[in-house]
């Protein structure tokens, strides 16, 4: 597999074209933003954490029949994927409340909901990725309603997989952020990363913050939480 240009330089990864057409490179980088973009840093060793995870998760999500675009990994901090157009939304998939949720409704954060709740955000960063609903998405032609409930199926799908796992890690899933893509054929998959930086944990017995909240807020000991979540998902084997 050789390396080509780079096609796109994103806030926490750059995404190389290959000699083959339907494939490319994402290499991960340290850098952090938060609060689309607004809030900058560096937070050492993340590339090698998040590729590192977002395979090993993706890995075990393939083989519970939800299909991805990981293809193989080929180094610490890069690995080939399949080439897909991005479905624009960000979906986000809840099983405690924290963050935007809890601002938004004005409740504290760590409720524990009876069912996981599933929600959207146009992918904008001009204008800082709002929330929006299905009849929106149908209204502005950025996915069909078959694509819809393939998107939403399968969110649901990778939670009560994650959920488990990370439980058997010691680590509440508290939330996350995924993406999904469309082959050239139309097929969705499961695109970008599930990392750190795009989940909620919190360890199960303190409620430890072990994600990218420790960055987002200020509360100090990142790579520490970064390093440990690691450690915890490759103890689990
Ligand atoms: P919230 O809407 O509460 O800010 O985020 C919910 C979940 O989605 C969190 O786990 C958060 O990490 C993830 N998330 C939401 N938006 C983004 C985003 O723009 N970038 C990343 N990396 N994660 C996001």
């Amino acid at each position: 597999m050789e390396k080509r240009e780079q096609l796109y330089e994103g806030k926490a990864k750059k995404v190389y074209a290959t000699d083959d057409p339907a494939l490319l490179i994402v290499s991960y980088k340290d850098d952090a933003t938060a609060f689309n973009g607004k809030k900058k840093g560096t937070i050492a060793g993340k590339g090698v954490i998040n590729n590192q995870m977002s395979n090993a998760l993706m890995r075990r999500l393939e083989s519970q029949g939800v299909p991805t675009h990981f293809v193989e990994e080929l180094s610490e901090r890069e690995t080939l994927v399949k080439k897909v157009a991005i479905v624009p939304l960000e979906v986000i998939v809840r099983n405690v409340s924290a963050g935007s949720f809890a601002k938004r409704y004005g409740v504290a954060e760590g409720i524990v909901f009876s069912a996981p709740t599933v929600e959207f955000s146009y992918k904008n960063d001009a204008l800082d990725d709002p929330l929006i609903c299905l009849p929106h998405i149908f209204a502005l032609g950025l996915a069909t309603k078959e694509e819809m409930d393939t998107i939403i199926d399968l969110a649901l799908g990778v939670n009560a997989f994650l959920k488990e796992f990370w439980a058997g890690c010691g680590v509440t899933l508290v939330d996350f952020k995924i993406e999904f893509g469309r082959l050239a054929d139309g097929t969705i998959i499961l695109a970008d990363e599930i990392s750190p930086d795009t989940c909620r944990l919190w360890d199960s017995a303190t409620g430890e913050k072990l994600d990218k909240d420790r960055f987002r807020r200020d509360l100090g000991g990142v790579e520490d939480a970064y390093a440990e979540i690691m450690r915890r998902l490759k103890a689990h084997g």
